[in-house]
This record gives C-alpha cells, sequence and structure tokens, in this order.
C-alpha cells in the first residue's frame, strides 16, 4: 500500500471536495489517501479512505501570536497530518531549520504525524549539492522518534514547473534518506515524492523502489486529474 498525499494549498474547492470525497470512497483503492486542506476546511471526519492534514502548523504552542493555529488546535479538528517545512513556507514565509524542526516536534506532541518536505533548490542541484541539503535537512529538522513520521523529497524546482527529476535521480535521494536512518539505527519512514506528479508520471514513479507515497499539488485539485495518479498507483 502506498500513501498518496494531495495538497490543495491555499484552494477552497468545496464543491469539488464532497465531490472528490465521494468518488475516492467508491473507488476500492488499496493506498491510502490523504488531503490536506485549508485550516477552514479541516472539520470534516476522515472516512475510511480518506484521511485528513493540514499545510502548516505554528512554531509555538498556544498564547498570544495573532494568526497562527497550533498543533494541539490541528489535532482537536480530528486532522492526523501536517505538512511542515514546504518549499513554500521557506521561500515566502523564510522558515528556517530551526522553525522547522520546532514546528515538527510540537506535532508529534500531540500525535500528528509530520510529513517534512525537504529538497534542494535549482542553484543547488546545478551545484551537486542535493545530498548535502537532504542531510542537513535530516539532522536538523527531524527529531530522534520512535512515532511515525513522513519525510516528502520535494525537489524545489521541481514544485508547479511540470519539471521531474530522472528516475535514477529519484532514487538515489530516496535511498540515501532510507539509508540515514537505517545506518542511525533509526525506525525507517515512509519516504515519498513530491513535485509535478501527473497521471502520466504516477505510475512510474511511484514504482521506484524507496518510493512509498506521492506528494501532489496541482493534480489533487480535480477529480479529473487526481483520480488517474490514485488509480494508477499500485
Ligand atoms: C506541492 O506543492 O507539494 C507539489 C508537489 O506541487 P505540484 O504537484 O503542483 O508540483
Amino acid at each position: 500500500m502506498k500513501i498518496i498525499i494531495g495538497n490543495w494549498k491555499m484552494n477552497s474547492p468545496s464543491k469539488y471536495q464532497a465531490e472528490l470525497i465521494q468518488k475516492l470512497q467508491k473507488n476500492n483503492t488499496k493506498n491510502k489517501i490523504v488531503l490536506c486542506v485549508p485550516f477552514t476546511s479541516l472539520s470534516r471526519k476522515k472516512t475510511s479512505v480518506v484521511h485528513f492534514g493540514a499545510q502548516n502548523v505554528s512554531q509555538f504552542t498556544g498564547g498570544a501570536f495573532t494568526g497562527e493555529i497550533s498543533a494541539k488546535m490541528i489535532k482537536e479538528t480530528g486532522a492526523e497530518y501536517v505538512i511542515i517545512g514546504h518549499s513554500e513556507r521557506r521561500l515566502y514565509y523564510k522558515e528556517t531549520l530551526k522553525q522547522i524542526r520546532q514546528k515538527v516536534e510540537n506535532a508529534l506532541n500531540v500525535n500528528l504525524i509530520p510529513i517534512i518536505c525537504i529538497g534542494e533548490t535549482e542553484t543547488e542541484k546545478a551545484n551537486n549539492e542535493t545530498l548535502k541539503v537532504i542531510e542537513k535537512n535530516l539532522s536538523v529538522c527531524v527529531p530522534i522518534t520512535n512515532k511515525p513520521i513522513i519525510i516528502a523529497y520535494e525537489p524545489r524546482w521541481a514544485i508547479g514547473t511540470g519539471k521531474t527529476p530522472t528516475k535514477i535521480e529519484i532514487k538515489s535521494v530516496h535511498e540515501f534518506i532510507y539509508k540515514f536512518f537505517k545506518t542511525n539505527h533509526r525506525p525507517i519512514p515512509q519516504i515519498i515524492y513530491g513535485g509535478s506528479i501527473t497521471g502520466q508520471n504516477a505510475k512510474q514513479i511511484a514504482s521506484i523502489k524507496y518510493v512509498d507515497g506521492l506528494l501532489v499539488g496541482a493534480a489533487s485539485l480535480k477529480t479529473e486529474t487526481f483520480l488517474p495518479i490514485i488509480e494508477q498507483v499500485k
């Protein structure tokens, strides 16, 4: 079974949401489906097929932090997951590795499963720094824990661009992440890939060794683009 996570970003497809969830219920996929929706849509109850997550969490646990949402508040909606350290948060909100680590700890403390996004920029890739970036992020942002966590390898240059790494590149980064945990005698997390997944490339990418699932942005926003991805991944 693979995990397929949709990241709806700041879109509020309310009509689509109901339709998609209905179709997913009927679709007897063996994959686990998680929809990471805006905070305002988090109150939906999970179903046997569809689970819910948030897209961000505060680095603080509560108090005078106007506009922030804590891990406990997310947990209280019934959500089970939270995306942390997404490339858009790093780019537009200048999230640091230290803040990301704090967010991950806050999520784990209330038993939310963090989906920790890590990946290199285009420049870092050009400078052959991909594995260095991945290792730094794993070392700083991911605490030692027996609780479930998900690592999403999301090359930052591949998000929303229509560009994807080669099969060999994806395998080598996922294998590197796998070995990071293995050689440190730590529980192996689920390691998923994200970045310009479509119905055309989902099957091939999901079948790469060490790829346990997919994180899907734009294509998760419409039934006709998300369902083919779910159906093709075995
Ligand atoms: C994302 O935002 O996590 C993502 C993978 O986006 P897209 O699929 O649109 O590249």
